[in-house]
């Protein structure tokens, strides 16, 4: 329902002025994160990793209220207003900390909500800093806070994407191969078994020479490089979105390409070949292609969904580039 709304918004509004509404929400969003980061020394970008790390959770999971504000930090009752507090909406700071709440009051009216964003704010950076504020304190307090190794790796992923570039926008794409060479590809996506070894086929097959340069679909960091037996020669990236874009049957990788490496949209990753089925390096198999997946990971779990639109998306973008 929300998409269709936003596919009409989108018809009736020209683009330009979602940008401009966007790019109004990031500067907010950065000023609320420095401002908790200047009552915690905690840099900025801890904030906007968590912020984002929720937000894309709650677009994926039913079981979560929509956020009020423009911060999408989740914070249970029972854990804002204290595990032994009757008053689970409670909002007097004084009798939540009594309980263990981690409830604050962040912009000083008095009152600790928490469905108001600097309250949600200073109380993460209130948790955080009882542990300390170097890298190794948070990761800690993260583990602390989430429970869950996959979550605090993913948050940690963020916390280095947004250091590097040192902004909050980082949502353009690009189409995996350059549109100049040539290629071919068909919505296989939940087909029974393609060369993907598992039960349904999790991804797009792109049909191109030997050789042909793959790149980047996204601002992400790279989280695996490395042979698998099905895969081949693969690579895993992670965008700011949460999603997981996988690269598999590879020729070779680029120069120096490392895991924790930051990657952006076009950026050379390897080449198309034949790798997997087989102890690393077997090749040939089967014709040369890249198999494109996306996943998604929910808090919980991570499941495969179908990039073909997306491919067909950041194609169409890129021939509109062209001309
Ligand atoms: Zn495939």
């Amino acid at each position: 329902m929300k998409k269709l709304l936003f596919i009409f918004l989108l018809i009736i509004f020209p683009l330009p002025v979602f940008a401009a509404e966007n790019e109004d929400i990031y500067a907010k969003r950065m000023e609320l994160y420095q401002k908790a980061e200047a009552v915690s020394l905690i840099p900025w970008y801890y904030f906007a990793a968590i912020d984002q790390y929720e937000r894309n959770i709650r677009q994926v999971r039913r079981d979560l209220p929509e956020a009020k504000g423009i911060i999408s930090i989740y914070i249970p009752p029972e854990r804002w207003a204290g595990p032994l507090n009757k008053n689970k909406e409670d909002t007097n700071p004084f009798t939540i900390s009594q309980f263990g709440g981690m409830g604050t009051d962040g912009n000083d009216d008095g009152i600790a909500d928490r469905n108001n964003d600097e309250d949600i704010l200073f109380s993460i950076a209130r948790f955080l800093r009882s542990y300390g504020n170097d890298h190794a304190d948070l990761k800690i307090a993260l583990w602390n806070y989430y429970e869950r190794s996959k979550t605090v790796d993913i948050i940690l992923g963020k916390v280095k994407i947004y250091k590097h570039f040192g902004r909050l926008n980082l949502e353009g794409h690009a189409f995996p191969i350059p549109i100049r060479f040539n290629y071919s590809y068909k919505n296989t996506w939940g087909d029974a078994r393609g060369w993907g070894g598992r039960r349904i086929h999790e991804g797009t097959d792109i049909f191109a020479n030997y050789g042909t340069p793959v790149r980047s679909t996204c601002y992400g960091i790279v989280e695996l490089k490395g042979w698998n037996k099905y895969g081949g020669w693969r690579v895993g990236i992670r965008d700011i979105n949460n999603t997981y874009h996988y690269f598999g049957h590879l020729n070779g990788f680029s120069k120096d390409l490392h895991e924790g490496q930051m990657v952006e949209p076009g950026m050379l990753i390897g080449s198309v070949g034949s790798s997997g089925y087989g102890p690393p390096g077997t090749s040939g198999k089967f014709p040369p292609h890249l198999h494109y997946g996306m996943y998604k990971d929910n808090g919980y779990t991570e499941w495969s969904f179908d990039p073909y639109p997306h491919l067909k998306h950041w194609e169409r973008l890129e021939r509109l580039k062209k001309k």
